[in-house]
Order: C-alpha cells, then sequence, then structure tokens
C-alpha cells in the first residue's frame, strides 16, 4: 500500500476508534500513526489498541507509528459538594489543601508545590481557560483570587498556570509508570505533555533508554521560550495549540505555530500541529471552510504531520476526519504554490558529506526525470536529512531496522520499507529498485537516485549516490563496482 501525500496524519484512538474494523478503516482511509492517549485508558486497553494496530501493519505489510501521549503534570481542582459552582466575575474565591468539598467560596487544588510557586498578580486559568482567576494574596497553603472571568466550575476541572515556571516534575508517577509500559508494549514515541525545560525530555529519554523517540508538546509559555534548547534534546515536536491557547492569548498561537514548524524542519526532525483541525467533524460529517483552511495551512507551512484528537478518539466521523484531511493534502501538494513555499522555505545545508548527498539526490531529482530518492538508513537520519530537503519526488526509506521504519512514518514523504542487512551496494540498488517498483513508484523503463554509506551498518557513514535504472538486469551490467 502506497500513500500519494508527503504530509502525514496522525488519529488520536479512543472509544469511537477502538475496534479493528475502525482502525483498519482509519488506516486504509489515510492514518499513518496512531496515537494513544495516555489520559483515557488502562494498560489493558492501551495494550489491546496496541495490538490491534501490530495486527493492521502485518497485514498491510507497511510500517505504522505509534506515539503513546503521557498525560504529565495536568492540574486538575478537586471535587465540589453540589458538583458544579457559577463563579462570578468580581466575586472572591479561594483555593486551598484542604479535602472537603467545595462550594462557591473555595475548592481544593490539591498541588502544594504550585502554592509554592505562586505570587500575586499570578492568573489560573480554569476549564481550558473558559474562567479566569487573579491570584490577590497566597501562602504556602492557600491563595486568596478575585474571578476575572466567570463561569462554570465543576469537579475535577484542569488548570493553567501560564504566568509560573511550576516546580514540577516533568513526570508524575502515573507517567513513570505509563512510560515503562508503553516502552515495554514497544511503542515508538513517547509524547511529553507540559514540557517546561529541556531537563524535561532529558529525564523521559534517561527512563525511556532507546526504546522510544521523544517527542516534545509545546504547550506552555516557558517551553516556547525555551524552544532551541528543547528543539535539541527531542527528537520530534508537536505544536499542542489546544493547551497552548489556553496558556497564551489564542492569537499568539499562529505565528508560534509557523515558527515551531520551520525551526523544527530546519533541525531535520518531523513536527505535527495538533488540536482542533477538524473539530466541528466531532458532530458534523462535514468541516467548516475555516478548518479546511488550517490544515491546508499547517500543509502549507511544511509540517511533517497533522493531527486528529477527539475527531477521531470521540467523533461520529472518524473516517471521514481522515478522508478530509486526506483531500485537503492532495489538493494542497498538487498546488504549484505549495512546491515555491517549501522550496523558498528550505534552510541550511550543513557541514557534512551526508548533508551534501541529500542536498544533491534532490537536485538531481528535480533536473532529471528521477521516480523516487532510494536511502539506505539505519539510525533514520539519511532519512530525515533527506525529508528536511521536502524533494518533489517519494523518499523510499531502506532499513533493516523495523524501529527506525516505524519512527520514520511520521516524517514527511517517507515512505519506509523494511530490507535484509546488505553487505554489498550492488544489492542495495537492487532491492531500493524493487521497493520502487513495488510501491508503484517506478516502472522497469525509469530511474531513481539511491543513497547509502558505505561500509553497511557503519551509522552516519552516508557516502554514496547513484543514479540507477530500474531494470534488474541495466543494474548489473551498468555497475561500477
Ligand atoms: P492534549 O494535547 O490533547 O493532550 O491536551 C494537545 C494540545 O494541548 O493541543
Ligand atoms: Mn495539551
Amino acid at each position: 500500500m502506497r500513500r500519494l501525500r508527503n504530509v502525514k496524519i496522525v488519529a488520536t484512538l479512543g472509544p469511537a476508534s477502538d475496534t479493528y474494523e475502525m482502525i483498519r478503516a482509519l488506516h486504509e482511509a489515510g492514518a499513518d500513526v496512531f496515537r494513544l492517549n495516555m489520559s483515557h485508558g488502562t494498560h489493558d486497553e492501551i495494550a489491546a489498541k496496541h495490538a490491534i494496530i501490530r495486527r493492521i501493519e502485518e497485514e498491510v505489510g507497511r510500517p505504522i507509528a505509534i506515539l503513546a501521549d503521557l498525560q504529565g503534570p495536568k492540574l486538575r481542582v478537586d471535587a465540589f459538594a453540589n458538583d458544579a459552582e457559577d463563579l462570578v466575575e468580581g466575586a472572591a474565591f479561594r483555593l486551598d489543601l484542604d479535602p472537603a468539598p467545595g462550594d462557591a467560596a473555595r475548592v481544593c487544588l490539591p498541588h502544594p508545590e504550585i502554592f509554592a510557586a505562586l505570587k500575586p498578580g499570578a492568573h489560573l486559568l480554569v476549564n481550558d481557560g473558559k474562567i479566569r482567576l487573579r491570584v490577590e494574596t497566597c501562602g504556602p497553603d492557600f491563595a486568596e483570587c478575585t474571578v476575572i472571568t466567570g463561569g462554570t466550575i465543576s469537579n475535577r476541572k484542569g488548570v493553567n498556570v501560564p504566568d509560573v515556571v511550576l516546580p514540577l516534575a516533568a513526570l508524575s508517577d502515573k507517567d513513570r509508570a505509563d512510560l515503562e509500559f508503553v516502552c515495554d508494549l514497544g511503542v515508538d514515541w513517547l509524547a511529553l505533555s507540559f514540557v517546561q525545560r529541556p531537563e524535561d525530555v532529558e529525564e523521559a529519554r534517561a527512563l525511556a533508554r532507546g526504546r522510544a523517540a521523544i517527542l516534545s508538546k509545546i504547550e506552555k509559555p516557558s517551553a516556547v521560550d525555551q524552544f532551541d534548547a528543547i528543539l535539541a534534546a527531542s527528537d520530534g515536536i508537536m505544536v499542542a495549540r489546544g493547551d497552548l491557547g489556553v496558556e497564551l492569548p489564542v492569537q499568539a498561537v499562529p505565528p508560534i505555530q509557523k515558527r515551531l514548524v520551520r525551526r523544527t524542519r530546519a533541525a531535520a526532525k518531523p513536527v505535527i500541529v495538533a488540536t482542533q483541525m477538524l473539530e466541528s467533524m466531532v458532530t458534523s460529517p462535514m468541516p467548516t471552510r475555516a478548518e479546511v483552511s488550517d490544515v491546508a495551512t499547517a500543509i502549507y507551512e511544511g509540517s511533517d504531520a497533522i493531527m486528529l484528537s477527539a475527531e477521531s478518539a470521540a467523533g461520529h466521523y472518524p473516517v471521514e476526519a481522515v478522508r478530509t484531511m486526506d483531500k485537503v493534502a492532495a489538493e494542497v501538494e498538487a498546488d504549484p504554490t505549495y512546491a515555491q513555499i517549501i522550496a523558498a522555505s528550505r534552510t541550511v545545508k550543513g557541514d557534512s558529506i551526508a548533508h551534501g548527498i541529500v542536498a544533491a539526490a534532490r537536485e538531481i531529482a528535480e533536473t532529471t526525470d528521477i521516480k523516487a530518492i532510494c536511502c539506505f538508513t539505519q539510525s533514520g537520519t539519511t532519512a530525515l536529512l533527506t525529508a528536511r530537503e521536502r524533494p518533489g519526488v517519494p523518499i523510499i526509506a531502506m532499513t533493516s531496522l523495523r524501529r527506525t521504519a516505524r519512527r520514520l512514518a511520521l516524517s514527511w514523504g517517507c515512505h519506509c520499507v523494511m530490507t535484509e542487512e546488505l553487505t554489498r551496494f550492488k544489492m542495495a540498488v537492487v532491492n531500493a529498485a524493487r521497493a520502487a517498483r513495488a510501491a508503484g513508484f517506478a516502472t522497469e523503463t525509469d530511474q531513481i537516485v539511491v543513497t547509502a554509506g558505505v561500509p553497511f551498518n557503519v551509522p552516519g557513514t552516508t557516502n554514496i549516490l547513484r543514479v540507477a535504472p530500474c531494470d534488474e538486469r541495466l543494474i548489473f551490467s551498468t555497475d561500477p563496482g
């Protein structure tokens, strides 16, 4: 099965998409990556979804990436005696550590670390930012607030504290248990929620011990401020617009999205644009014009992947939502303006041989009639560098490591193909030509570009570029070595 689209689609699984039939339908409609949200569901439920995805992967013979999204230090108020209360603008409201049920005057916020970090003048946002409280006075176990924007507050609603860097561990005890569980299960990517500093990423990386790649969700102002260091510590980035738009003024999100997408691409790492992309499709089979435009914008900006959250996890039209993204992507990528924008935003070439080779591969592919760039990669780096070039032909990432193939499923334009361990370049060319033909990208009369590193299986040695025929007899008769 091949895709004719470069941007990847991430579909979050949930109650609307937990059966084999539905997950298979989502994959066929275009989902390349499945996201398991660790905020919901038991370990048994997560394992069941994981097993279904791996079964489908086996059946379709195409690597699929699984991304486990850790909940992170999500803050919540406790319960109310009446389940909910209306807070009126100008009223006083107290947060404290008293576990007694809340009322119209107070509620428990069971996070002592927050009180330690709060300062008068700081804002607390409740329920996706709908309610805004300003801290007037505070101590180690309380904060007296004024209601700046009123609304209904109810049991266990989420709290955001944008103005302060919270002295919170990046990973709660639940996150650590979840991380260990999903790493053992065999997920490919771990997404870290509410990353605040690069050390948060290092901590998760140490715990993952190479079992999964690390993707940082940018959803805190402090993460935006320290973005370059967080990017350097991460294998990938998610522009997590949901919480970002609560912690920062919502109009700040589009420029941040543009900057994050550009910088992450420049670092040759995958970037996902996420949240509310087709929100109305939770209940409607048709997206709004504005949503279609938002999806298109993320693609024009050069994102590696676009993501569905509630649309595929809990909506009424999960398959339609994936299909909508697929159709928008096809339209955008066929637009000559897209190619111009992508070319104009191409950045640094770098100073390694591998950089030179991937840039040359793209130029050759674009000046002559080349059908695909086939790159042999073990760590995935050469494929990532090739993807950063955003070439006008498909990238076939050839690897003997299943883990690498699966991780690359998130990256722009990468068609991942498993190959046996190679010892001779001639066999690499034969395998590449076969893969290009099998995927339907090339026929016997076509040519491809092949890049590889010799000796094989030594990481970081990309040093060969060959323009090769797809006809096997010709490969043998024209091969120099
Ligand atoms: P979430 O993260 O869906 O886990 O909250 C994404 C976001 O905040 O945009
Ligand atoms: Mn979030």
